[in-house]
């Protein structure tokens, strides 16, 4: 079943499968193409699988494929561990049903006013997505009906565990009236998820996407970690540090791809966006370009990126990180070829730190932590390859006489100094070099994960009590100046 490369084949809606495309889904991945065949067929699910890998959508797919819109009182629960989660779940399902009539569903969680909930029950919602303590106010209140309930969702069981939910949650499953169809997902299981299976689950189907083991060696692979709206900066200041000869930048979808593309042509990278929806002769224009050097980057989903074979990648990004770790050791094969050495770098957010666990234990190595490039380390950069350039024009240009008569006549205006540095500036112009350091991208610690980034964070301290140092300064200047006036 695994081997299902499009939605399509799946057998739901078109209108899921609408949504889908305007998502700009390519291709299930593999927990999809494994969970969705068999909650379809009505069977219970007992899934290992973490954030990141598209679990969401495993369960909501079906869910909304087998739903009966005319039926207003709830007819699947998901319960979740914490209130982010209840909400990004409900938030997926509307996506997924944006061309499904009369559908609702509703986040139930603590800390939200009750009658915002009462409300919203009372109107009926197909879905009710929820954290464990208040299911069980609403079911006490008898404000949550659950009597056409047909499937339950446990989602990110083992954190329930941690959290202390488990005696909430049997209460809830207590309460169910049989039969119905239950989904369990977990990123790991241990022995009280397997109890709740063992008494809850009968003859579940049983996923678990066994990553294969590979090592590679050829290439250099490293992490940051950053916050989702903090991804399209670490990336620009990486490429300005990186020596980068051409790149690949792997997104998860079609719209991402075209999205990011634009935004990096604003920055005035030659990228363009490589996706399924091209059509092949287009695509193959795309990677010519690549190859002969007309274009630096291609920004590009795993599908469309299938069997790339381009020397002159130096560079593979992980803009979003890969739902498994097999397209992992896909993506990260496009450089490094042909004897070349290459460079991985991915970007994870604070709640993709399973999957990083997971693709290092796959790969057999760490991957290293790095911090976004401060503004000063760019701007030092860019300074010295300014400086290089000039030097070289220095030592080894003929036409340089008359610009030397130029500058012996302006010298008697202003500094030798001040008139190159506004002639570097001329140069610079479009891009010019920061002036004050704008705030700085945070490096995320990943949940759950040491790293090494605390050396550089110091530097980052240092930076701050730096610059505090200067304000203190500037204010004695003023005051000096003040008093010099008076
Ligand atoms: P999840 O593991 O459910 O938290 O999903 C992680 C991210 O992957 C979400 O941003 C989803 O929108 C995205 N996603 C889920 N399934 C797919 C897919 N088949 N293709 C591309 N992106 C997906």
């Amino acid at each position: 079943m695994s081997n299902i490369e499009n939605f399509s084949e799946l057998g739901l809606k078109p209108a899921i499968l609408k949504a889908l495309e305007e998502l700009g889904y390519e291709t299930p991945t593999p927990i999809q193409a494994k969970s969705i065949p068999v909650l379809l067929q009505g069977e219970n699910l007992l899934a290992q699988a973490q954030t990141g890998t598209g679990k969401t959508a495993s369960f909501a797919l079906p869910i909304l494929n087998e739903l009966d819109p005319k039926q207003k009182s709830p007819q699947a629960l998901v319960i979740a561990p914490t209130r982010e989660l209840a909400i990004q779940v409900a938030e997926a399902f509307y996506q997924y049903a944006k061309h499904l009539k009369d559908f609702h569903v509703t986040p139930i969680y603590g800390g939200q006013d009750y009658n915002v909930q009462f409300k919203a029950l009372k109107r009926g919602s197909q879905v009710v997505v929820g954290t464990p303590g208040r299911l069980i106010d609403h079911l006490e209140r008898g404000t949550l009906n659950l009597e056409n309930l047909k499937t339950i969702v446990l989602d990110e069981a083992d954190e329930m565990l941690k959290m202390g939910f488990i005696d909430d949650i049997e209460s809830i499953l207590q309460k169910m009236q049989p039969p119905y169809q239950m989904a369990l997902f977990s990123a790991t299981m241990p022995k009280a998820i397997e109890k709740i299976a063992d008494r809850y689950l009968s003859k579940a189907q049983k996923i678990h996407i066994q990553p294969k083991e590979r090592t590679v060696n050829t290439i250099e692979q490293v992490y940051m970690c950053v916050k989702r709206e903090n991804k399209l900066d670490a990336l620009t200041r990486f490429l300005e540090i990186d020596n980068v000869t051409a790149g690949i930048i792997f997104v998860r979808t079609k719209t991402m791809c075209v999205e990011l593309g634009e935004k990096l042509q604003a920055r005035g990278y030659r990228v363009s966006a490589l996706n399924g929806d091209m059509k092949q002769s287009m695509r193959e224009r795309v990677i010519d370009q690549l190859k002969k050097g007309t274009l630096d980057f291609i920004v590009a989903t795993d599908v469309a990126a299938r069997g790339i074979d381009v020397q002159r990648v130096s560079h593979v990004i992980n803009y979003d990180i890969p739902t498994d770790t097999e397209s992992y050791i896909h993506r990260i094969g496009r450089t490094g070829r042909a004897g070349r050495t290459g460079k991985a770098l991915l970007l994870v957010t604070p709640r993709e730190q399973r999957l990083l666990n997971d693709i290092e234990r796959a790969i057999h190595c760490e991957i290293k932590p790095v911090t976004p490039p401060t503004l000063q380390e760019i701007s030092s950069k860019r300074s010295e390859a300014l400086a290089e350039k000039v030097l070289n024009i220095v030592s080894k240009s003929k036409k340089l006489k008359p610009y030397q008569e130029m500058v012996a006549q302006m010298k008697e205006h202003c500094p030798v100094e001040d008139i190159a540095a506004a002639l570097a500036y001329l140069l610079e112009q479009d891009n010019p070099l920061p002036i004050y350091d704008l705030e700085n991208v945070k490096p995320e610690k990943p949940q759950g994960k040491t790293n090494n980034t605390n050396k550089k964070n110091k530097n980052r301290t240092f930076e701050k009590s730096r610059s505090s140092k200067n304000k203190t300064e500037f204010k004695k200047r003023v005051a000096k100046r003040k008093k010099s006036k008076t």
